[in-house]
């Protein structure tokens, strides 16, 4: 089977789990990722793992585990949980006893890697709902403001990288056009510091009780 039609049947499994799973886009996060891996009885532990691994999947003798790199933010920990699954789907009966899955940017090209990119991001916001929400956000031109307001309201937990991807997917956004925009940081410019990252400088005039 050719490329396409792997990454068609792996974008057919991810909607087929899915609905095992009864995956809503707009509650599936973290915990119920975890959920799942109980259900696929896959051990979850935390590693210093290199920069270049996000996570690695290791299955012997049927006990199933993911190595997953501590400190990665709430949006690529979820992808990287979900991109893990696919192995644990599709590529586990190849890998030889106790041999190991490592995914991460050092073999990105490998059309294994890639499926289980689009194994994830199928799952966790199908391009049909994804392409829905971008039609119904009534945008003429993607700019990085446009992006970051899409985000605020969108359903998904999906990071800024996969909306440029579905962006430039959809044919929306030319490739490359958005790279080295810090996203983060004109999110902040235009909509303030979320509060948990606030330093709390005024946190000694409330104490004052100036206005109680
Ligand atoms: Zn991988």
């Amino acid at each position: 089977m050719g490329n396409s039609a792997y990454y068609e049947d792996l974008k057919a499994l991810a909607r087929d789990k899915r609905q095992l799973y009864g995956v809503q886009t707009a509650l599936f996060g973290l915990r119920q990722v975890r959920a799942i891996y109980k259900a696929e009885n896959i051990k979850i532990d935390t590693w210093p793992l290199p920069a270049s691994i996000k996570a690695l999947y290791m299955c012997d003798d049927g006990v199933c585990s993911v190595a997953l790199k501590r400190d990665l933010p709430d949006e690529p920990k979820l992808f990287a949980l979900v991109h893990e699954l696919k192995h644990h789907y599709r590529d586990r009966t190849s890998l030889a006893a106790g041999m190991i899955s490592a995914s991460g940017d050092w073999n990105a090209r490998d059309p294994i890697e890639i499926g289980a990119e689009v194994f994830a991001a199928e799952f966790i916001y199908p391009e049909a709902e994804c392409l829905a929400d971008i039609r119904a956000a009534n945008v003429q031109l993607w700019t990085a403001e446009a992006i970051v307001s899409f985000k605020q309201s969108c359903r998904a937990k999906v990071s800024y990288t996969f909306l440029v991807k579905r962006l430039e997917w959809f044919g929306l956004a030319e490739k490359g056009a958005f790279k080295g925009v810090q996203f983060k940081k004109l999110e902040e410019q235009i909509f303030g510091v979320p509060f948990y990252k606030r330093r709390f400088r005024h946190s000694t005039a409330t104490a004052r009780g100036s206005r109680q």
